[in-house]
């Protein structure tokens, strides 16, 4: 099984693809996942994208698709894929009645150069990303162990119902609400997200996250009156004098004593020439919290700043939310179920109940709408070993972690138990 897992993991790795354009990904699922006896669901099935802010343009769809043809992946799968998007969900009928579970699996990689230095080991290896983006999150990983799981519960032999959601688009948090509206989640009672790495001992089992943050992405443009920089400056509302000023701010905004809180502008684009007094910028930033009450008062602080440094420089200012991730409240019941799992299966000392995960997940919105429809949710962690942080152009995942993420997720499934539906 590790060779296995590790061979789907140096592909899809070196693979790695943007946000909505994970073409080349959701085809190699599909073809690893060919001849199994599971129900696929792709396109408009899997995902809605009507409603999605900047989803990529059919330019953009047809140029990753033709880079994955040029890969060697099927080019009607390739097309179908590009037009009608990337998500893939697959169900497993079980042999015996019990829980339907979803769980998720997401595929995306990050527009992050990867390092070609020896001292990292896709680049010695020979499987750094051909693509110029990366997989500096794990995600590689992800899908490697979804496509292993999918193959070893393929038998049916436990309870339920088993729903795998091979998500598109986690970095950015848009994917998982444009999956909710195809019906994914319909009828589900158990969801568990899988992420790997946070600094942890290669295999370390965690049964839930914690101070996992809400976050609001938003974009911002500034629209002046352009002028002569000497001539009339006068005349002149200046776009990217408003965008500074309102940078500033929003990183000088307070911090909460009730809560965890950061904001981010993370990039400007504006103005055209050095005499002429520039007309337009755009800022997209973040903020995010693990309250989800704080972060909504932060993005209306964001707001407020916004506001004031238009009127500061006389220009006009819109602010857009482009995607938005909540906090996450696990199920006690579901995370002792799975910790117990993991405890008979790797020993107390290969097991931890909770671990800080400071960051944001756009599975928190599948939880929230799985445990609003009754349902319990987790969110499950298992360590990587990574030495370089996430998102870094050298994190990397110890592949010895692999396996006893299919193993736990596998045996969970298979000893779920029936009564604890009628709890
Ligand atoms: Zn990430
Ligand atoms: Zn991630």
């Amino acid at each position: 099984m590790r060779d296995e897992l590790v061979r789907l993991r140096r592909e899809i790795h070196r693979h790695a693809e943007l946000p909505f354009l994970e073409v080349a990904t959701a085809a190699l699922i599909l073809r690893e996942l060919e001849g199994l006896p599971v129900q696929i669901r792709t396109g408009a099935a899997a995902m809605t994208i009507d409603g999605v802010v900047d989803y990529p343009s059919v330019e953009q769809r047809a140029e990753a698709a033709a880079a994955a043809v040029a890969a060697g992946f099927d080019e009607t799968t390739l097309t179908a894929l590009a037009e009608n998007g990337t998500a893939v969900v697959v169900d497993i009928p079980g042999a015996r009645p019990g829980p339907t579970w979803a769980l998720r699996f997401d595929i995306d990689g990050l527009p992050i150069v990867e390092s070609t230095s020896p001292v990292h080991l896709p680049a010695r290896a020979g499987f750094a990303s051909q693509t110029g983006a990366m997989h500096a999150c794990g995600h590689d990983g992800h899908t490697a162990i979804g496509l292993q799981l999918a193959r070893q519960l393929v038998d049916g032999d436990f309870p339920g119902h088993v729903r795998m959601l091979f998500q598109p688009a986690e970095e950015g948090s848009r994917g998982a609400a444009a999956m909710i509206p195809a019906g994914v989640l319909d009828g589900v009672d158990r969801f568990l997200a899988l992420h790997l790495g946070h600094s942890l001992p290669a295999g370390l089992a965690v049964g839930t996250g914690v101070g996992v943050q809400a976050t609001t992405k938003f974009r911002v443009t500034f629209t002046g009156i352009e002028a002569h920089a000497a001539g009339a400056p006068q005349e002149g509302r200046n776009a990217v004098a408003a965008a500074a000023t309102a940078i500033l701010h929003i990183l000088a905004l307070p911090r909460s004593s009730k809560a965890a809180t950061n904001a981010n502008v993370g990039t400007i684009a504006g103005g055209s020439a050095t005499n002429i007094v520039p007309s337009s910028c755009v800022i997209t930033g973040e903020v995010r919290s693990d309250d989800g009450a704080t972060c909504e008062d932060l993005l209306e602080r964001v707001r407020g700043v916004i506001d004031g440094a238009a009127r500061t420089w006389g220009v006009e200012s819109e602010l857009v939310v482009t995607a938005s991730a909540t906090t996450l409240h696990p199920d006690d019941v579901l995370v002792d179920e799975v910790v117990a799992v993991a405890r008979r299966l790797f020993g107390d000392a290969g097991v931890r109940r909770t671990a800080t995960m400071s960051a944001s997940d756009d599975a928190t919105i599948l939880a929230r709408e799985v445990q609003r429809a009754g349902g319990l949710a987790t969110y499950v962690m298992v360590g990587g070993a990574n030495e370089h942080p996430h998102h870094h152009p050298l994190f990397d995942i110890d592949e010895d972690c692999l396996v006893p993420a299919v193993r736990w997720l596998e045996e969970v499934i298979r000893s779920a138990d029936d009564h604890s539906l009628h709890d």
